[in-house]
C-alpha cells in the first residue's frame, strides 16, 4: 500500500554524482558478461559487459573483458542494487532473506535507532553486515525513554525495542509531553543526528499524545541538519480524509522548516517535487500491514466503529493464519500488547497501479519475528524453521517483479522504484554514499543485483512468509558477490555504513516556554481576512 511514512529532504539542494575515471581494460575483480544493463537514472538498457574492480563499476562496455571472477549474465538483467528505505529487521538472518530479494542496502528510517545510541548501533554493524546498513534516530525511542523511563540498554532499535518499549506501558504513546519531557525528547533525537543517523524516524501514528507542537518540534531538529523525517503518519489507518490530513501535517511541517520528508499522497507529492521540494513517498506490493496488537488504530473504537472494518475478516495471527475476534483482540491486548498482527486494509487489485507510480520507492517494512528478542534465530537458521511472519519481508521486491510482468508495468520503472528513486532522493540531503548507489554507471559503487526478468518472483505467503524470493541469482554489495548462483554466501561481510558524518556537538536548542500542550500555531489574528476558530483538542 500506500504506506505510512512521511519523509521530507533538503530543498533545493542537487547531488552530483562523484564519478571516477574508467578502467581502459582488463584485470577485473568480477565481470558481468553479457547482461542486459539498466540505468534508472540515464534510461540506458543494453547489453553489456561490466568490468568491477576495486568495489566500483569500473567499465561498462561491449567489448570482451575478463577478471578473476566471471560471471555469465546471459539472459539477466543487471540492475543497481535494491535500496530498502523501510527494513526494520536489522540482523543477519533479515539480511540473508533480503539479499535473496535483491537488497543491497537496507535502512531503518521509520523505527531507527535510540537516539544515545546511533553510533553504537552502526558499531554493531561494522565488519559484519553482509549488505549496506543505515538507521535513523528514533522518536519513539526518545519518547519510550522519557515517557517509560526505561533503562539505555532496553532501547536500542526496531528489532530489538519495539515490542520491549511498547509493552512496557501506555504513556509512550498516550501521554503529552511536559516542556521538560519535550525538550529530553528533542535532545536524544538530536544526540542521534550529531552521530551521523540518517534522519528522524518517527511512528507518530502510533502516538496520539505527541501534539501538532510536538511534531513540528520534532522536524525542526531535523531541519537543524537538513535531514528527513520519515513517518508512519498519524491517523494511519484513517478514513479517506484523516489519512491525507496525517500527510498534510507532516509536508506542511517539512516545508515550512525546510527540511526533508515522506508519504505517499501522490499527487501532492508530485506537485511539491516539480517546485523543488524533496519529498516522496513509498509503497509496498501488499493488501495487509503488520503491526503490534497494541496499535492506537487498531482500537475498536477506530478499527471497527469508525472504519467499519471486522476483526474476523482483517486481523490475522501472522503465527497460526486464524483471525481474531473482539474477544481475542482483548485478551491478547490485556496480557501480550506487543504481539505481532497482520492486518487487512489495502485493495489488493490497486497494486499494480501502485507499482506505476511515478517516484515512488519500494520499500519492505520488514518487521523483527514475532518472537522474543533474546531467541532471535541466527543466519543458519533454515528459512522453513522461522517462525511465520508476514510476506513482505522475504519477498517485497519479488512480488513487484512478479507484478510488474504480470501486469506490463515496465521493468525500468520497477528498478527504479527498487534502487534508483531512494538513491535520489537521500542523495539529495547531502548523503555522500546514496550519490554513488542507486545508478549502473561507471564509477559507482558496485552494488548490482543481476536478476532473471522472466522468472525473478516471490515465494513467501501470509502462512509461509519467510520463503525466500527466487530468480535473483547473483547480488554483490560494494563490488564482493555475496549471493552466487542464488545462494548466501557465509561469512562474507562487504556491507557498508550508510551514515552522515558524526559531529562533536548538537545543534537542538532547548524550548524556553511550554508549547507541547498548546495549540498548534495558533494565529493570534484571523487568517484570510477570516476569523478562524482553533477549536478545542
Ligand atoms: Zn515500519
Amino acid at each position: 500500500m500506500v504506506k505510512n511514512i512521511l519523509w521530507t529532504a533538503l530543498l533545493g539542494t542537487v547531488a552530483v554524482a562523484g564519478c571516477s575515471a574508467p578502467e581502459a581494460s582488463g584485470d577485473f575483480d568480477v565481470v558481468i558478461l553479457n547482461g542486459r544493463v539498466m540505468d534508472p537514472e540515464t534510461g540506458f538498457d543494453g547489453e553489456r559487459n561490466v568490468g568491477v574492480k576495486g568495489g566500483r563499476i569500473s567499465l561498462i562496455t561491449d567489448e570482451p573483458i575478463e577478471g578473476a571472477r566471471m560471471i555469465d549474465a546471459s539472459g539477466l538483467v543487471v540492475a543497481p542494487g535494491f535500496i530498502d528505505t523501510h527494513f526494520h529487521w536489522t540482523r543477519p538472518i533479515g539480511y540473508k532473506l533480503a539479499l535473496r530479494d535483491g537488497v543491497t542496502t537496507a535502512m531503518d528510517l521509520e523505527a531507527g535507532a535510540y537516539g544515545p545510541r546511533v553510533g553504537e548501533w552502526y558499531d554493531m554493524h561494522a565488519g559484519r553486515s553482509q549488505v549496506n546498513y543505515g538507521t535513523s534516530s528514533g522518536h519513539e525511542f526518545a519518547r519510550t525513554k522519557v515517557m517509560q523511563e526505561l533503562p539505555d540498554e532496553d532501547l536500542l532499535d526496531a528489532s530489538y525495542s519495539v515490542v520491549r518499549g511498547r509493552a512496557s506501558g501506555t504513556a509512550w504513546f498516550e501521554k503529552v509531553a511536559t516542556l521538560e519531557e519535550g525538550n529530553e525528547m528533542l535532545r536524544l533525537i538530536d544526540d542521534g543526528l550529531r552521530q551521523g543517523a540518517l534522519g528522524i524516524a518517527s511512528t507518530v501514528g502510533y502516538i496520539p499524545g505527541a501534539t501538532a507542537r510536538e511534531m513540528f518540534e520534532v522536524q525542526k531538529v531535523g531541519a537543524a541538519y537538513g535531514r528527513p523525517t520519515a513517518v508512519h503518519l498519524r491517523y494511519t489507518p484513517g478514513t479517506v480524509t484523516t489519512e491525507p490530513n496525517g500527510a498534510q501535517e507532516i509536508l506542511a511541517n517539512a516545508i515550512a522548516l525546510g527540511a526533508p520528508g515522506w508519504q505517499l499522497v501522490q499527487e501532492l507529492l508530485v506537485r511539491m517535487r516539480e517546485q523543488g521540494h524533496n519529498v516522496w513517498g513509498e509503497i509496498y506490493p501488499y493488501a495487509a500491514g503488520m503491526t503490534t496488537i497494541n496499535a492506537a488504530f487498531a482500537r475498536p473504537e477506530n478499527w471497527v466503529e469508525t472504519l467499519g472494518n471486522r476483526y474476523e475478516e482483517t486481523m490475522q495471527d501472522p503465527a497460526t493464519g486464524d483471525f481474531y475476534d473482539l474477544e481475542r483482540y482483548r485478551r491478547v491486548l490485556a496480557e501480550a500488547p506487543a504481539t505481532q498482527i497482520v492486518l487487512y486494509k489495502m485493495d489488493p487489485g490497486a497494486i499494480p497501479d501502485w507499482c506505476r507510480l511515478p517516484g515512488v520507492v519500494f520499500a519492505s517494512d520488514a518487521m523483527m519475528l514475532p518472537m522474543a528478542w533474546d531467541d532471535e534465530p541466527t543466519w543458519d537458521t533454515p528459512y522453513d524453521d522461522l517462525p511465520n511472519t508476514h510476506p513482505r519481508l522475504a519477498g517485497t521486491h519479488g512480488t513487484c517483479l512478479r507484478l510488474a510482468r504480470e501486469h506490463d508495468v515496465p521493468l525500468m520503472q520497477i528498478i527504479a522504484a527498487s534502487s534508483y528513486n531512494a538513491a535520489k532522493y537521500l542523495g539529495d540531503t547531502g548523503l555522500e554514499s546514496m550519490k554513488v548507489r542507486g545508478r549502473l554507471q561507471e564509477g559507482m559503487v558496485a552494488d548490482i543485483t543481476i536478476l532473471d526478468p522472466a522468472t525473478a518472483r516471490d515465494n513467501s505467503t501470509y502462512l509461509e512468509g519467510t520463503r525466500p524470493t527466487t530468480g535473483i541469482p547473483y547480488v554483490l554489495v560494494n563490488g564482493t558477490v555475496v549471493v552466487d548462483d542464488s545462494e548466501v554466501l557465509r561469512d562474507v561481510t562487504p556491507g557498508q555504513p550508510i551514515r552522515f558524518p558524526a559531529e562533536d556537538a548538537g545543534r537542538f536548542e532547548p524550548l524556553s516556554f511550554d508549547v507541547w500542550d498548546a495549540r498548534f500555531l495558533a494565529a493570534p489574528t484571523g487568517f484570510g481576512g477570516l476569523d478562524v476558530p482553533t477549536g478545542g483538542r
